[in-house]
């Protein structure tokens, strides 16, 4: 039989593919979702964990977003397995500080939210809640899990959602205003 190895997937397809190796690696929808609602919640108290359950899932089915996940937690996997080769190997399983590419993958799903999204992610990125620490603390060195790259998609996930909830919660604003009408657009 032919091997299988496709190369293009629907976005439905891209949804599960992410959802299962975020399982795979230890992360629910809904550990994101909760970073995005515990973050969003402070600025907006219409902001509801569905509403950003519902965010991370349409951002988990974008094409860009799908690369940069299978990507990140591939290098994870590979540097937990220890085969990727010295020295970029030990930087990666030590999680060096000052190694920043890990960073560079999340400010990249991030930005696909514009300046409020990367402000976000550099909340989270600084101050570590929830799954995004907890992913940190198991892979520290020492222990046999590598989450280099995966803390920071995770975390940036979980910033692109918040700010997609603020953004719908500002066009719902626009819509509820007496001064507002609606204006037809074939697009
Ligand atoms: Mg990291």
């Amino acid at each position: 039989m032919k091997e299988n190895k496709r190369i293009y997937f629907s976005r439905e397809e891209m949804f599960v593919l992410n959802r299962d190796l975020l399982l795979e690696r230890g992360v629910k929808i809904e550990d994101i979702a909760q970073i995005a609602f515990n973050q969003q919640s402070k600025y907006n108290p219409k902001t509801t964990l569905k509403a950003c359950i519902e965010s991370v899932e349409k951002i988990l089915t974008y094409r860009d977003i799908f690369h940069i996940v299978q990507l990140g937690v591939e290098i994870d996997r590979l540097a937990e397995e220890g085969k990727l080769r010295s020295p970029i190997q030990d930087v990666i399983r030590a999680d060096l500080g000052m190694f920043g590419i890990d960073e560079i993958f999340g400010l990249e799903v991030a930005k696909m939210y514009g300046t409020i999204g990367e402000t976000n992610f550099g909340d989270i990125d600084v101050n570590k809640p929830g799954i995004v620490k907890e992913l940190n603390e198991r892979g520290k060195p020492g222990t046999n899990e590598c989450h280099t790259f995966l803390d920071d998609i995770v975390g940036a996930l979980a910033a692109a959602a918040s700010t997609r909830v603020a953004q719908i919660l500002s066009e719902e604003e626009a819509k509820r205003d007496p001064n507002y009408e609606p204006i037809r657009m074939d697009i």
